[in-house]
């Protein structure tokens, strides 16, 4: 089972609308959709972990600088 891009709920699957939908949310995407949905929301997360373990080097470099 996928889980919602929105808010992180399991999404079921309903054969009849040929769409998943959130229990949590009630968002409901259909395979297409929840795919596309998933690519969009990867880049900015692997960005935003590049960008904390640059910043944490720094703050080890700018230490060990002090010291
Ligand atoms: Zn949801």
């Amino acid at each position: 089972m996928p889980y919602c891009p929105e808010c992180g709920g399991l999404m079921l699957y309903i054969a009849s609308n040929k769409q998943y939908v959130c229990q949590s949310c009630g968002l409901s995407l259909t395979q297409q959709e929840l795919v596309e949905l998933k690519e969009k929301l990867k880049q900015p997360y692997e960005e935003e972990d590049e960008r904390t373990k640059r910043r944490k080097e720094y703050l080890k470099w700018w230490l060990s600088k002090k010291k």
